[in-house]
């Protein structure tokens, strides 16, 4: 392995509930496959979040963008969300700000089946469900556009615009074509609701049978929706690469994370090729369970993997995939994948895996 001088700048925002858990126990694990790799990480905790919030109104300072720029690589986030604050405002501002303003166009989603004992589909094993959702992550029904008019009457009207821009649809589907070719992966599947939504969704269908010329040797395909979930489910050997838009990425992605293992192993990724970019797990901040030392922190160290590898460490990356599918053979896990260890001492047997 060759030593990389250059520290990597990661920024870690743990958040709300089990974020503070799992976040801690994914730094640990990254920085145990990297210490083989002879790179360094600086780490810098933020405390935003919740508390923070409650205490004194903070959410996303004003020049974060600016700062992540300049001073950072990657930004490893647990998750935002926390029942004393039922408008969510704090995790609105600072999760949809962070991908708005650092213009964090691609979510990436790999559904990765990494032991056969975790999906609730019969029969089905690693090689049937391993593909990876590519969501459109700053446009669509999430970018907060419409209005409440005679608000709590029985004359409201409730208005939420669903945004698609040329430029927004076409890097997406760039980035996925330009994905699938790169890791000789000859399967892509794009997926709206064209039938229903005939202008939005139109727009993507028109940019996409206008690239799909230049990728001859991609075979791309279309489904809608609604078929697409179902397919994912009847037989998800026929995905390698999914692209679609904000909202149907979200849903088709959470489907993906159950039939791989549940979202306590989901991975993801908010990327800007070429600049800095956020990785978290795909979890929420699962109040219910939060301060009980039980919640999986796998999905966060896959996450960190995935963080790796952008910042151009694969091999440690592929490091922490191997310690996770050790540790789900060997049934070292937390309850919700039928182990018996805390979150802590799960971290702590990944990390000491990398160790060796
Ligand atoms: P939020 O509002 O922040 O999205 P949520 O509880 O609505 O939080 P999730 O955090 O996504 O949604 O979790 C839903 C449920 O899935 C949790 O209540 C928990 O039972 C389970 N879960 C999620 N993440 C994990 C994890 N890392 N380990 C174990 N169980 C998890």
């Amino acid at each position: 392995m060759t030593p990389t001088a250059t520290p990597k700048r990661i920024a870690v925002i743990p958040g709300d509930g089990i974020g503070k858990e799992v976040i801690p126990e994914a730094v640990k694990v990254v920085q145990a496959a990297v210490a083989h790799a002879g790179t360094k990480l600086e780490i810098t905790n933020l405390d935003w979040g919740a508390d923070r919030f409650l205490r004194d109104g903070t959410t996303l300072p004003a020049d974060a963008p600016e700062m992540f720029r300049r001073d950072f690589d990657a930004i490893l986030l647990g998750a935002m969300g926390d029942p004393r604050v039922p408008s969510n405002q704090h995790a609105a501002d600072i999760l949809l700000g962070l991908r708005f303003k650092l213009d964090l166009y691609v979510n990436v989603r790999p559904c990765v089946l990494l032991d056969p004992r975790l999906t609730p589909l019969r029969d089905r094993t690693e090689r049937d469900i391993n593909f990876v959702v590519f969501r459109e992550n700053t446009e669509g029904s999430y970018v907060g556009m419409g209005g409440i008019f005679k608000k709590g009457t029985p004359d409201e009207i409730a208005l939420q615009e669903d945004v698609n821009t040329y430029k927004g649809v076409e890097r997406i589907l760039r980035y996925a074509f330009e994905y699938a070719r790169s890791n000789k992966l000859t399967k892509l599947c794009m997926s709206d609701k064209s039938n229903a939504l005939a202008f939005g969704h139109d727009l993507w269908q028109r940019l996409f049978k206008k690239m799909r010329t230049e990728y001859p040797e991609i075979q791309s395909s279309h489904q809608f929706i609604d078929n697409l979930l179902m397919q994912i489910i009847r037989d998800p050997s026929q995905f390698q690469v999914i692209v679609t838009c904000n909202m149907f990425g979200d849903i088709a992605s959470d489907v993906g994370a159950q039939i791989a293992g549940g979202l306590g192993l989901a991975p993801s990724g908010n990327i800007h090729p070429g600049q800095v970019s956020m990785f978290e797990p795909v979890h929420g901040s699962a109040p219910t369970i939060a301060g009980k030392n039980e919640a999986n922190p796998m999905g966060s160290a896959l996450t960190g993997a995935m963080m790796l590898d952008y910042l151009g460490l694969p091999d440690a990356a592929k490091r922490i995939e191997a310690a996770v599918r050790s540790a789900l053979k060997e049934g070292k896990t937390t309850p919700d994948l039928g182990g018996s260890l805390s979150t802590r001492e799960c971290g702590d047997w990944l990390a000491n895996f990398l160790a060796k």
